[in-house]
This record gives C-alpha cells, structure tokens and sequence, in this order.
C-alpha cells in the first residue's frame, strides 16, 4: 500500500497545542505552552508532530508544504457539545414577547415558545430539515468549529423524532463538519392525546429506543429536567434504563431550578448543560463528581437571564465545557466563540480556561478522545486566527474571523 505523504502546515506566529493542561480545576494564562513560529506535520487526517516550522522543515526535507502566509495563530479547531441546529421557522416573536414583558416559561405554558418550533419541525420534510442544516453547519465551520453535537427533541413523537436524528446522520454525510447526534425527545411532554409524563417516557423507551439502535442514528440521550418539563423522579428510572442499554447520557440541569444536577450525578451522566440556577451545594457535588459541566452562554445573552457560575464550578475543582446551545427560542445567535469571550468577562474566566472549554474540555464532555488537542495522534483539525497573539482571538469577542479552517487534515477555509 502506498504510505501517504507528509504534509507541514506554517508557519504559525504562535501555536496553542492545548497538550497536557488537566482535566478538571481553574487554569491561568501561564500554563499554556505556546510554540513560536511553528509549524504542524500531517499525515493524511492525523498529526505527526507539533514544533518549531523550520526545525519540521530540516528533519522532514521530502514532505509536501502547505505555505502560509501573514500572521496566524492556530489552536485546535473548536467544539461546540451542545446545539439544536435541527429545526424549522423562526422564534422572533417570542424574543420580542419576552423582552416585552413575558417569562420564557408563561410563553410555553400559551401554546408559543417551543411548540412553534415544534410544529415547523413536525411539518418539514428530513429533506427540509437538511436544507436548513447546512448553511448553519457552514457557519460554524466558517467560524473554526470542527465539530458539533446535535439534539433532536422538536418531534416529540416516534415519527418525527426518528425524522429529526436521520435528518441529522444526512446532514452529517453532506457536509465537512462533524455532526455528534443527541437524542433528546425528553425535551418537554407533547401535549396532544393527553398523555402523561410517565406514559411519554415509557414510550421513548419502547418505540423511539429501538429504532434508533437499528438505523444507528445516536449514541447518546439527553432530558430537560425544570418544572413544566421534566420531574427529577422520573428522569432518574428512564435515564438508568437508558444507561443499562449502554447509552451516554447528559442532562439539560439547573437551568431555571436547580435539580437536574443532582440526577446527572446519580445516574453518572457525561455532562450536565446550563447550571445557571446552581448554587454552592450543587457545585460542590459536581465537583466531588466526575459529571462536566458544560455552560451555555449563548441562552443567558438571548434570555437575559444569569451566566452559570463558572469561576466558582471551575475554583471548585470541576471541568468546564462551553457550548452554544444554538436554537431558534433561548440562543438564536449561534456564535460560540463570541459568547465563550462574554461569559469570560462576565465570570472573569482565564483565556486558558475559556480555550479549554471549547477545545479539549468540550471534546470530553463528548467523549471523544481524538480531537480538541493539537498533538501526536489527534484528528488534523485545526483553525488559524489572523494576528500575531493569542490574545488577540477572545478579545474581538467573535469577530475576528478565522482565516483557515483544517478539517481530517483539509484546509476548508
Ligand atoms: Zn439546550
């Protein structure tokens, strides 16, 4: 078999590897290494090796180059671990509803808020459905996310459930960007039919379940625990029913109440997303847990509600992942690295903790193991920013625009 060509990508101004920073607990800017003038050696969609460009250059003289130019600064590409960029319509009415007076929870509770997105989800096509997708995926490509996880949970009933995560495998096969699919039909209980809580829980487990094992459309499941959602008492015996048959979980928690902390904790889920209502008993027990907690500053900006305590999860000793949350109702903006920037500055997080949180933090609450580092063995995935700083990059809050996007080793920007 003919061996495939090296290729050296650089020079870099600065290279943030995001190698051998920990897991979990507060980082300072100090702990990152930065490699000056670097370059980066592929071989197809992996990373070979990581250092000085002219150093690559004299130890491999018969690779192939990929010549930059101007000043650049590359980090690992991004990763957003939360987003329901599947859906149908619009939800400006609601924005406006709400900053004119009306609570996120009194619009559901008339008939708005999740259920128009609901009812233009139900009446698109899978076909549709991808259409809408991929100018969004596009987006976050274009602004160096490499990969990206994705909800259902606008059918809420067998058909358009299973509709919405083939959408999403479609969708995924159509586009560069990769797609984590996430089954969330435990979003809000369809109100049609009458039918009770327990009654919808039971049939996820009995007919949305095994079809998604067959047709293989997700490995992992979410639920929306707050009050006119879902009850901590029955999340727990669906989430271990779920988790028996070997699925990851994570958990919609502590967004407007706090509860759903406590549950992701019980039943050992991956992560637990938003926290936003969690105070210090719930963040000392996720700190004693090996539960990520992933903030979504992108809701707090479109409800104008608070941010998640990050710095107190992250002094605590906790992991933090920050994802979007890109939906039509709470996070219509859908920028992730303009919102990691805000809640920095509104958390006083570290540029370190900030990078992490959508690198390799975010990569974890993922469980993906191949990505989120620029090092020996990762996934060539990898974004350059325009300036000679990395300081440079949180500063413009989302702005300043990635010059190149590398995704599986290909430059797609
Ligand atoms: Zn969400």
């Amino acid at each position: 078999m003919h061996k495939e060509k090296h290729t050296l990508i650089g020079p870099f101004k600065q290279i943030l590897p995001m190698t051998e920073l920990p897991n979990k607990g507060a980082l300072k800017d100090e702990q990152l290494s930065i490699i000056e003038d670097g370059g980066i050696l592929l071989q197809g969609d992996t990373i070979l090796e990581v250092d000085n460009y002219k150093a690559l250059l004299a130890k491999h003289p018969d690779c192939e180059v990929e010549t930059l130019s101007g000043d650049l600064v590359a980090l690992p590409g991004f990763i957003d671990a939360h987003t329901h960029i599947c859906f149908a319509g619009t939800r400006s009415f609601d924005y406006a509803a709400r900053n004119n007076g009306k609570t996120y929870i009194e619009i559901s509770k008339e008939g708005g808020g999740i259920w128009s997105t609901v009812k233009h989800t139900r009446a698109s096509s899978k076909e549709e459905l991808v259409a809408l997708m991929l100018p969004r995926m596009q987006k976050q490509i274009a602004n160096g996310i490499t990969t990206t996880e994705v909800k259902s949970g606008y059918g809420l009933n067998v058909e358009n459930e299973l509709k919405m995560l083939q959408a999403i495998k479609q969708a995924d096969q159509k586009h560069v960007l990769d797609l984590v699919p996430t089954c969330l039909a435990a979003h809000i209980i369809p109100k049609e039919n009458g039918i009770t809580e327990q009654e919808y829980l039971q049939l996820i487990l009995e007919e949305i379940e095994p079809r998604i094992a067959e047709e293989k459309l997700c490995k992992r499941f979410d639920i929306f625990i707050e009050d006119g959602a879902f009850s901590a008492e029955s999340s727990i015996d669906y989430l271990n029913q779920l988790k028996a048959k070997g699925y990851e979980l994570t958990v919609h928690g502590d967004q407007f109440n706090a509860g759903g902390s406590k549950v992701a904790i019980a039943v050992g889920a991956k992560s637990v997303d938003h926290l936003e209502a969690s105070g210090a008993e719930e963040i000392n027990a996720l700190a004693n847990s090996e539960v990520i907690p992933v903030a979504l500053p992108g809701a707090t900006i479109g409800l104008g509600c608070d941010f998640t305590p990050a710095r107190k999860l992250l002094d605590k000793g906790c992991s933090l992942a920050i994802a979007s949350d890109w939906n039509p109702g709470s996070a219509p903006q859908g920028n992730l690295l303009s919102q990691a920037a805000i809640l920095g500055t509104f958390q006083k997080l570290s540029t370190a903790e900030i990078l992490s949180g959508i690198t390799y933090r975010a990569a974890r609450a993922l469980s993906l193991v191949d990505r989120g580092k620029l090092g020996i063995k990762f996934k060539a995935d990898i974004v350059a920013f325009p300036c000679h700083d990395y300081k440079e990059i949180l500063y413009h809050q989302g702005e300043l625009k990635a010059a190149h996007v590398w995704k599986n080793g290909a430059k797609v920007i």
